[in-house]
């Protein structure tokens, strides 16, 4: 199964269900290391994007994701905004022009997103963000790219999720949780939390 414009509205409406469900939890881990915003951040962002689609409809993928990156980076503040916004841009972007997605075309557009990220925050692999959880999920999906979207999003999500609990042990270098220095090891980070729940999402709604 491919991703058409149809079924990705559906996912996205489905990534809102899934941080609103979430989001008591992603404050609660962002309590412990940063200032408990994280999940109210990505609520406000997300009831957003609802809002948005009640008054337009996404004419392709591309539109989807660039309705998404738009709303994130005007409503939601903090890191995780200007971060989630600017992957979803960078997916939009290396989706443009196409009218349905196969699996090298979504994971193509989750390293482009992950490029992004990177190249907005700084954050390497080890440094406690969520690019732990972005990461892996990437390199999973380029394995798995020949595959169908629903299997290059399961394998993203397995990997996101092996990479958000790495974090745990981890000492922070980079955003709020690095000023807590050694204190901030012992801890999930809510934002390697929310974006393996993000690519579990998805990979749900494609019927992985
Ligand atoms: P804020 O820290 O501004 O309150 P949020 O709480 O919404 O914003 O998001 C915090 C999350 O943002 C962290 O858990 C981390 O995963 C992510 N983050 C912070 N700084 C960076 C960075 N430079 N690169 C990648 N991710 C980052
Ligand atoms: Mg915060
Ligand atoms: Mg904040």
């Amino acid at each position: 199964m491919t991703c058409t414009t149809e079924t990705l509205v559906a996912a996205v409406r489905g990534l809102a269900g899934v941080v609103a469900e979430h989001r008591t939890e992603l404050i609660d881990l962002d309590r412990a290391i940063g200032d408990a915003d994280h999940g109210e951040n990505l609520n406000r962002g997300f009831t957003a994007v609802l809002s948005a689609l009640d008054s337009s409809t996404p004419d392709s993928p591309s539109a989807m994701l660039k309705l998404v990156a738009t709303t994130l980076i005007s409503k939601v503040g903090g890191a995780s905004g200007p971060l989630l916004g600017t992957a979803f841009l960078r997916a939009a972007t290396a989706t443009a022009g196409q009218s349905e997605l196969d699996g090298a075309a979504v994971a193509a557009a989750l390293k482009a997103a992950l490029d992004g990220v990177v190249a907005r925050g700084k954050a390497e692999v080890g440094d406690k963000t969520m690019v732990d959880a972005l990461a892996p999920a990437v390199q999973a999906a380029t394995e798995a790219a020949g595959e169908s979207v629903a299997d290059v999003l399961a394998a993203a999500a397995s990997a996101a999720e092996q990479g958000a609990e790495s974090t745990i042990p981890l000492v922070a270098r980079k955003g709020r949780a690095s000023y807590l220095g050694e204190r901030s090891a012992g801890h999930l980070d809510p934002g390697a939390r929310s974006t393996a729940l993000l690519l579990r999402s998805l990979a749900n709604s494609a019927g992985a």
